[in-house]
Order: C-alpha cells, then structure tokens, then sequence
C-alpha cells in the first residue's frame, strides 16, 4: 500500500511527513524510525496496511471515563511507534490480515458500538486506522483514538469527519527534557497538535504516563496549560505504573486539582465525582449515573461533561 503524507527530492531522497520525526529514507537506509513505512524503488510503502490486533476490553480499563460509560470497546492496534517509550510488546505473529467489510460485518453481529485504536501509536497505522474508522462510522459505530500526538497541527482537522474523542498521551507531563531521551524532540509543535485536536470539537482526555523521572514542577506548568489554553473540566488521569505509593499519587492529584483542574484521576479510579461537592456521579460498580435532566449534579447543580 502507498503511505500517506510524504515527498521524495532532486536526489531521490523521500521525506516521510506524517509524524513529526519526518525521517528522510534513503537508498541506503530505506525504512524510517517506525519500521514499518519503508521505500520501494521511489515509493513510500506502509507494510501493516489492514494488519491488525484487536480484542476487547471495558472503556474504564482505557483510562476513558467521561465517555460512553460501561461500554465494551474493541482495541485496535498495530506494530511500529515513532517514539522510545510507548513501545508496546507486539509482534508480527499477532497480527491478522483483515478485509474491511467482513471485518466491519464481524464487530457488529459481535455487538460492539465503540472502536477504540490504541498504542503502540496508531498515526503509524493511519492508512488502516482512517480506513476502518471510516467505514465503522458509515456503519454506525463510533470512532476512538488514543495518541501522543506528535504529528503536524494540521493533520488533527482528518480526524473531525470520522471520529467522536481522542485520548492524547502525555510522558512526564510533557517534560521537554523527558521527551527528547524519547525521541520526541518537537514539544513545541506537539502543544499545538493538542490544542489543534482540541478545537476539531472531539471529546479529549488526557492520560499522563509517569515514570520515577517526573518532576512536579511539570505537573504546574502542564495543568496551567490545559486550564489556559483547553478546558479546566478535560478529564486528567495520572497512570503512575507499579507505584503501590497511594499518598505519592493522592499528592501528585492534590496538586493538579489545586492549579484549577476539574477531573482528575489517578491510576485505577474509576468513579466520576462532581468537582464541586464531591457526590459520585458515576458509580462504576454499581453501574449508575447521578445527574439530573440538565447533565448537573443532582446534589450542587454544577455542570459535569459527560458523553453518555
Ligand atoms: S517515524 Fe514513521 S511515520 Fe514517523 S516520520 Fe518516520 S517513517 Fe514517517
């Protein structure tokens, strides 16, 4: 399959544009950093075209809690990422070759109504993602995608037509030193791509991934970026992996609520409070919603956003 989003120069040089890395692929180094988007003669090829991995989950477990409540979801993902640290372990055997509408026939006489593509990162599947979603969302479904958003601002308006939500994966709340050990040097254009993402009206979450590196100070500064420039009510989760540390976690939530955040969430919570008087508004184990008919908390009244 052809790929998306490249140029090829005077030198027969191809520049691969479709993320950020903009790697150049030579004669003499034919694939870019992501493995998978490789030159054939003078033409850039993508080698996962329609080759997926997919199976179910629970939207909760996504750290997705503010959309479609007690959904089951299908996870879509493939091999290849563009950074070092979102690797997830896939391999080439666990891939399945699918043909769209057969595929499309299969996830609806299995119930599924929400698609969710995920890591590793599914810009680096973006032929097949945009190809699926496209035809799942003629067929009713809707459309989710989690990504680091490292990619050109630009791009964000595609996924407007097709897609309901995004979650936007964050390291080290977006440390720029963190991020350029990653390979994920261009922090500065990345912040617009959220706030690109943002305006193309789709639901955001924001999953931070956090590691024994993070830095407070970090936290601050990238909370009062989300209150400024997006919305102090877009649900922030704190995935700290491995850390049993409660009184760290609860610290590092204090923190953001009190730079003005509205939803924050760490680890494995899954029940949404009312920001203002703290009433459970949705109680995952009970699978129940509390809110009256105007989407406010029946306790204060204060507007909670939800896509139900
Ligand atoms: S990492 Fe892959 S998708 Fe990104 S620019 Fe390089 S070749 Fe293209």
């Amino acid at each position: 399959m052809r790929a998306f989003l490249w140029s090829i120069d005077a030198q027969e040089n191809i520049r691969c544009k479709l993320c950020l890395k903009k790697c150049l692929i030579t004669k003499k180094k034919p694939s870019g950093f992501c493995k998978v988007r490789k030159r054939r003669e003078n033409i850039l090829i993508v080698t996962n075209y329609m080759r997926i991995k997919y199976l179910e989950d629970e939207i909760e477990n996504l750290h997705f809690l503010h959309f479609k409540p007690f959904n089951k979801v299908l996870v879509i993902n493939s091999i290849g990422t563009n950074c070092n640290f979102c690797s997830m372990e896939i391999t080439e055997d666990e891939l399945k070759k699918i043909e769209i509408e057969k595929f499309i026939d299969e996830i609806k006489q299995k119930n599924y109504k929400i698609l969710f593509f995920y890591q590793q990162e599914p810009i680096i599947f973006f032929e097949t993602m945009y190809k699926i979603a496209k035809y799942a969302f003629r067929a009713g479904l809707i459309n989710v995608f989690s990504t680091n958003a490292y990619f050109l601002p630009i791009l964000s308006k595609l996924f407007k037509k097709y897609f309901s939500a995004v979650q936007v994966r964050v390291y080290n709340f977006l440390d720029e030193d963190f991020y350029k050990r990653i390979g994920l040097e261009d922090t500065k254009t990345l912040k617009k791509t959220i706030l690109y993402l943002y305006r193309q009206k789709l639901h955001m979450e924001i999953l931070n991934i956090i590691n024994e590196e993070y830095k407070k100070e970090k936290l601050v500064e990238f909370s009062e970026l989300i209150i400024n420039d997006l919305s102090s009510s877009i649900p922030f989760h704190i995935h700290y992996p491995n850390n049993e540390n409660i009184y760290e976690l609860l610290e590092l939530k204090d923190l953001a609520e009190r730079t003005g955040l509205r939803f924050v969430y760490i680890n494995d919570e899954r029940n949404v409070l009312c920001y203002n008087c703290k009433s459970i508004i949705i109680d995952r184990e009970n699978k129940t919603i509390n809110l009256n008919s105007s989407y406010r908390c029946p306790n204060c009244l204060a507007k909670v956003e939800l896509i139900l």
